[in-house]
């Protein structure tokens, strides 16, 4: 079955409406589409609004009933590490650091490259791998902050990183701040998406998280989806022969599929 969980819409920072997304979804086969809004925090221009929430909800539901047997639609949240708890049911929550917090600030890991550097310069003396080490921290936190299920971009700090031009993600203090991350939430029963976002945006060749990440969560048991974090409906299955074949190679058999009764265990396959 064909599924996509990490979507975004109108209602955040996406390009197309929800009604748009599930067209485009019925367009490229999928069987089952998930949305994922930014939940809200304050004091940002890519996030939902509080206000706009129910609205959200509304909106999605609708859908779900009037495309019954056609697509099954799932109502969901990337939850950020640093937003207000929801306080309605989702069928599922994204967990996902995109920032680390010094002091009142919010220093981001993927607004663009040239804050990247900057937030390595002001707020970590420079030490790209001090800022990665507290992200990571961030990340192994991020299960029982939000109370996900699915853990989002495990690696997002390396969105502007392709060839490691900015952080040498062969050192050991960065490769300890993964493991120790991933061992944090080994222990919350959580599925690490295969993210082809970036991909698809052009600042990488390869999915979140990279092959040695994915193939330590593999030996320790961390079950996978596959997602594309479309921010547009030409992005809806960006990638996911790609995403599937890495899952393959890192030796992995079966990705998570959402269903009504929750998620299942299903076969991987290629798209
Ligand atoms: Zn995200
Ligand atoms: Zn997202």
């Amino acid at each position: 079955m064909r599924q996509n969980l990490h979507t975004h819409t109108t209602f955040c920072d996406g390009k197309n409406t929800p009604l748009e997304m599930v067209q485009a979804a019925l367009a490229q086969g999928l069987d089952s589409l998930g949305f994922s809004g930014h939940s809200p925090l304050p004091g940002t221009d890519w996030c939902m609004n509080q206000s706009t929430v129910p609205e959200y909800r509304r909106e999605i539901l609708e859908l779900r009933e009037q495309y019954k047997g056609e697509l099954e639609i799932f109502l969901g949240l990337e939850q950020d590490i640093l937003s207000p708890l929801p306080d309605q049911p989702y069928d599922y929550l994204i967990g996902s650091v995109h920032s680390v917090l010094r002091g009142e600030e919010m220093v981001y890991v993927d607004e663009s490259r040239e804050s990247f550097l900057q937030g390595i310069q002001s707020w970590f003396g420079g030490d790209p791998l001090a800022f990665a080490e507290e992200y990571y921290r961030q990340v192994g936190t991020v299960a029982q902050k939000t109370g996900c299920q699915i853990v989002g971009h495990l690696d997002l700090i390396c969105k502007f990183n392709q060839g490691d031009q900015i952080l040498d993600t062969s050192h050991p203090r960065y490769q300890k701040a993964v493991l120790g991350a991933l061992e944090e939430l080994s222990s919350r029963n959580v599925i690490l998406e295969i993210n082809t976002g970036a991909m698809s945006r052009g600042y990488r060749t390869q999915p979140y998280p990279a092959p040695w990440i994915l193939k330590a969560a593999r030996e320790m048991k961390f079950p996978i989806c596959i997602t594309s974090d479309a921010h547009s409906t030409e992005h809806l299955t960006f990638a996911f022969d790609q995403a599937a074949q890495m899952a393959g190679s890192c030796g992995y058999q079966e990705t998570m599929y959402l269903t009504k009764q929750g998620f299942i265990p299903e076969r991987l396959q290629t798209f």
